[in-house]
């Protein structure tokens, strides 16, 4: 399976940060690696500019969120029509900060999930137990219940395991726990399912978290706002 690498920006970069684009086509030779897809989420109001930019690489442009609605009265949101207007090819959906900000529900990001399928994007749908979860046994159970909550009921899609954790602290789990949870999901999201791992991705662990099974790529935060780190996670990525 082609392995995904996908940065996101989360709230962060203003228009100079469009020269980190610039720098990972040349670090890159040019063009993204043929055995592998690499995806930058930005934030929306550099959607344009960057998916502009980076198709020029052969990296693709994503959301970091849609509304459920292709348009109307919802001031602030953005639909999936509109960000695949604007060159998005995927969209995050369910991402933990939006669960714990916003109060988004397993419901909503099934909504989500299927508004991106409409507008045809794939969406990312982001599943992770909070620390607490996993030390009371939890973690199987939070995560398949989110599953089965937030998956679209057709379609093709992407999940990302992402426990809430280890997002920016520097923690990873265990590369069997890793392994264990990819197998758990992969029961569950069926055998085309690309199930990227999220969570302190770093050019230090990536080869290792990279080369467990059922990780069929990376969902990277921090170290997707540098170019050289981010190319290092996608020069660690075999298929
Ligand atoms: C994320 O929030 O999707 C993420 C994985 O963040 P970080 O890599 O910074 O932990």
């Amino acid at each position: 399976m082609k392995p995904l690498i996908a940065g996101n920006w989360k709230m962060n970069g203003l228009a100079a940060s469009l020269l980190e684009v610039e720098k990972l086509g040349g670090l890159m030779g040019g063009r993204a690696p043929a055995d592998r897809d690499v995806l930058i989420c930005p934030p929306a109001t550099l959607l344009a500019a960057l998916a502009a930019r980076a198709g020029a690489y052969g990296v693709f442009a994503g959301g970091q969120d849609c509304h459920p609605a292709p348009s109307g009265a919802h001031t602030g949101d953005i639909s999936a029509e509109m960000l695949a207007d604007a060159g998005a090819r995927f969209v995050i959906v369910g991402h933990s900060e939006r669960r714990a900000d916003h109060g988004e529900t397993d419901a909503l990001a099934r909504a989500k999930a299927e508004a991106a399928l409409r507008a045809g994007l794939t969406p990312i749908v982001c599943v992770g137990e909070t620390r607490a979860q996993r030390e009371a046994g939890e973690a199987e159970a939070v995560v398949a219940r989110q599953l089965a909550g937030s998956l679209p009921q057709t379609g093709v899609f992407v999940v990302a395991y992402e426990p809430v954790w280890a997002i920016g602290t520097g923690l990873t789990p265990t590369l069997e726990d890793i392994g264990a949870m990819h197998a758990f999901i992969r029961d569950r999201a069926g055998p085309e399912a690309r199930i990227l791992y999220g969570g302190s991705v770093k050019p230090a662990n990536a080869a290792g978290i990279l080369a467990v099974a059922n990780v069929n790529g990376a969902l990277v935060g921090g170290a997707s706002l540098k170019a050289e780190d981010f190319h290092a996670i996608i020069a660690a990525a075999s298929p």
